[in-house]
């Protein structure tokens, strides 16, 4: 176990059942309980909100219980995201409030990317012990929004002023205050009645020492295979078995060195051990929002918006087309064919495009995937129905049983060794080399959010990538 660890597995343990457990422990002890949320600190060029909030996790160890930092990603088809738009939240229990709320003003001012531009840090407060049940449900609102929609400042704002918080904007437009708000409402998620949105995994993320940041990551490759093989499927996407490449480090300059993402803390905590690395600065697990399809909203393709993710039913209208650069893509219509999309198998999701092209007009599938350019950018998809398509062949020869070749345009079938002829092709069903059930995209194109196939209930039929 990792040493900062020890104590925030006493407050939070992932069998629990209850996802507010965590805080409802705190309340019960008397303890004011303030949620920290942190966001927007990172530029393209460095840093990583993560860092700043397991620097924060140490420190505000000398004035309360600090409970397992939150790392939500919220929608991911948000433009001026740095990379996987990710919050932060820490949940403190502390009679020293003013103290905690400078020491956290303080870390973010040090350490965020402020002259970035487009990097707009936010930091939002909320006293958790003077939330009523009517405030929580508010926050909860807010952050599903942020999940699954486009908000504003002002939306952020306007929430803000109904709840016991205060914030900081530390440049102008403020944004950052947009993931900090929805990441404080992480455990209130519940109160939304979406089982997407109750989901929890877990990320240990480790971290890089100052002086390599920047430079080439010093992973050993065939540990971390080793790590997989040891602890998959409680532990995922840590390599991408088909592509045989490491995936759980970024290629970014940012302090992180690798994450291991996964449901069972035990397993991921195995994986940790087994991987030999450059040597890492510190290393935090957080609970998160990752590989849950929270992001997804049930919808008719009628009623699609750009910069939303969706789940959509329908009938395939145009076969699969492959373009220039091997991507692919399809028609999808409503069942009264009022209303279609395009969908994309772009070429990152590698061999999920082969099962995209095979089908065929008239499937009934549930398409999973954001939408930019109205063109839905495919996650995953279940074939509900496949079509059965009468096709015409060549027919087969009576006496020697080969297949016979054609005689000339408009002129039937002959075969030349038995002369037989015969006027009309046959018809046959074709045999549709795809079954019904769930597919997913390669790991290394899985989105932050996206649920991998193995986290699906064994009574659902699902085609994992591995
Ligand atoms: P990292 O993952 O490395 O922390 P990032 O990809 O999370 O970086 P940010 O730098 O945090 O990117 O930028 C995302 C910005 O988008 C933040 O300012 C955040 O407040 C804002 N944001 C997040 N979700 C939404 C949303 N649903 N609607 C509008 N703005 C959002």
């Amino acid at each position: 176990m990792l040493p900062q660890e020890q104590e925030q597995e006493q407050e939070l343990c992932p069998e629990r059942q209850n996802p507010c457990h965590d805080y409802a422990l705190s309340r019960n002890d008397d303890m004011p309980v303030l949620l920290i949320g942190i966001d927007d600190t990172d530029s393209k060029y460095g840093m990583c909100t993560t860092y700043i909030a397991v620097l924060l996790v140490k420190t505000l160890s000398k004035y309360g219980k600090v409970a397992l930092p939150i790392l939500m990603r919220l929608n991911p088809t948000i433009p001026y995201k740095t990379r996987g738009n990710g919050a932060v939240a820490l949940i403190v229990s502390t009679e020293k409030e003013k103290e905690v709320k400078e020491l956290v003003l303080q870390t973010v001012a040090e350490n965020a990317e402020l002259k970035a531009e487009g990097t707009e840090p936010g930091v939002v407060f909320v006293r958790c012990h003077e939330l009523r049940s009517y405030a929580e449900r508010r926050l909860a609102r807010f952050s599903a929004a942020a999940v699954r929609h486009v908000l504003s400042v002002e939306n952020a704002e306007k929430t803000l002023a109904k709840l016991p918080a205060e914030c900081s904007a530390f440049k102008k437009k403020g944004r950052g205050l947009i993931g900090a708000l929805a990441a404080t409402g992480f455990f209130f998620l519940g109160c939304c009645g979406d089982e997407r949105l109750l989901d929890k995994t877990y990320e240990l993320i480790a971290y890089r020492h100052e002086e390599r940041w920047g430079t080439p990551r010093d992973i050993d490759d065939a540990s971390v295979f080793l790590a997989d093989r040891l602890t998959y499927p409680l532990t995922w996407d840590t390599v991408d078995q088909s592509l045989r490449r490491v995936i759980c480090a970024p290629h970014s300059p940012c302090p992180i060195l690798f994450g291991i993402r996964g449901d069972d803390v035990a397993a991921i905590r195995k994986a940790y051990e087994v991987i030999r690395s450059e040597p890492v600065k510190m290393a935090q697990l957080f609970v998160t929002n990752q590989g849950t399809d929270a992001h997804l909203i049930e919808a008719k393709i009628s009623d699609v918006e750009n910069y939303h993710s969706y789940i959509l039913k329908g009938v395939v209208s145009r076969d699969p087309i492959v373009t220039k650069g091997g991507h692919v893509f399809f028609s999808l219509s409503d069942f009264d064919g009022t209303a279609a999309i395009d969908c994309a198998a772009y070429e990152p999701t590698k061999g999920f495009r082969s099962v995209v092209r095979k089908l065929r007009v008239g499937d009934v599938i549930a398409a999973y995937g954001s939408v930019k350019n109205y063109t839905l950018n495919l996650e995953k998809i279940e074939v509900l129905k496949l079509k059965t398509h009468v096709v015409k062949k060549n027919p087969k020869c009576d006496i020697c049983g080969r297949t016979m070749e054609s005689a000339g345009m408009n002129k039937g079938y002959r075969c030349v060794a038995c002369k037989t002829y015969a006027a009309s092709p046959m018809l046959a069903v074709e045999r549709r080399d795809i079954d019904e059930g769930f597919y997913e995209v390669t790991p290394s194109a899985r989105r932050h959010l996206s649920k991998p196939l193995i986290r699906f209930p064994s009574k659902i039929k699902v085609h994992p990538s591995r």
